[in-house]
């Protein structure tokens, strides 16, 4: 841990006990909060990959929805377009198989309900992974192996090691190519991977919660246990990379092919990524065109006009320290950034 941060854990620490941190939430503390998770995984330990750093162990999870419980209001989903319904919703993004299996449970065993942000094509298969996962899965596939990849060009290989550090930096070195260069066929780049190291562009079979998405029925089932579904595009591209044709694409296709699969309307939506880095004002058009009632960023202050379709959320890290959890929902913690 940073300096920096240690100072700031031990200041958001002080001031929950001295009570600091609760005039500061009585008077401008949010009326309103919306959580995200990803992944809920039954491990003790969760591996420090880059990739994995949304992940929550469920037993962490577990505490994380009682210290919400105990603190706060969390509201049934059914209400989050009310304006006027103050507490906090839940919500879990890109369909992984550990969100039937393991994270749905733990959600019913304290009667409570989320949104589930689906990607159709992954779920039908279309696509195995998504791309950052993939791409991360493949390096690590090619430990002890030379390969070849677009952040030079292909011109010189590079070596896989068995070292974390090594795995975190290629895919991370990947990632920075993708944005830098705003890669709007995202699917294709990591095909053109496959091709130039003679790999099979194909699902990576890997530990099945963490990597295998819901199924159709799984899906449905969750409908059923009273949580809601909100479209996460089509293929979890970067939307501000694209075309306005490809945008409407992947906003209105995923719509269409979520409600036709679920025969419900679907409203919401959640941006892939959902920073200022994936979303500028063309998106927010885009997915007002497409019908969407309502959408989701992931970053604390959108510094876009605040609207129904850039709602703000925030994410908890994998923690159960009561101070910590409390700044957080408060908005406290983010005065210290
Ligand atoms: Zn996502």
């Amino acid at each position: 841990m940073s300096i920096k941060h240690f100072v700031r854990d031990s200041w958001l620490t002080a001031s929950y006990y001295t009570g600091l941190s609760q005039l500061y939430n009585a008077l401008a503390g949010r009326k309103r909060g919306i959580v995200s998770y990803h992944n809920v995984l039954p491990v003790s330990e969760l591996l420090s990959y880059d990739t994995y750093n949304v992940d929550v162990a469920a037993a962490v999870f577990d505490k994380q929805l009682t210290f919400l419980k105990k603190h706060f209001r969390v509201l049934p989903i059914q209400e989050l377009e009310n304006p006027k319904a103050q507490g906090i919703f839940l919500t879990v993004d890109d369909g992984m198989l550990n969100n039937y299996e393991i994270l749905a449970p733990i959600l019913a065993q304290h009667d409570f309900s989320a949104l589930f942000a689906i990607c159709p094509a992954l779920i039908d298969g279309e696509i195995p992974h998504i791309w950052r996962d993939h791409l991360f899965l493949l390096l690590q596939q090619a430990q002890g192996q030379d390969v070849l990849l677009p952040i030079n060009q292909y011109q010189r290989s590079f070596k896989v090691t068995a070292d974390l550090g090594n795995l975190n930096s290629l895919t991370r070195q990947l990632k920075k190519y993708v944005y830098e260069n705003q890669v709007a066929d995202i699917y294709g780049l990591v095909r053109e991977i496959c091709e130039k190291n003679k790999w099979p562009y194909s699902q990576i079979s890997h530990d099945p919660l963490r990597y295998q998405f819901m199924n159709w029925a799984q899906i449905q089932d969750l409908t059923k246990q009273g949580h809601r579904i909100a479209s996460h595009t089509m293929t979890h591209r970067v939307l501000k990379f694209l075309s306005e044709e490809d945008k409407q694409y992947e906003l209105l296709e995923s719509k269409k092919c979520l409600e036709s699969q679920l025969s419900l309307s679907v409203d919401i939506l959640v941006y892939p990524y959902g920073s200022m880095a994936e979303i500028d004002n063309a998106t927010v058009s885009a997915a007002q065109e497409a019908g969407y009632k309502m959408a989701l960023m992931n970053i604390q202050a959108p510094s876009l006009a605040y609207s129904a379709l850039t709602q703000p959320r925030f994410a908890f890290p994998p923690i159960t320290d009561t101070a910590h959890l409390h700044a957080i929902v408060s908005g406290y913690k983010f005065l210290f950034r």
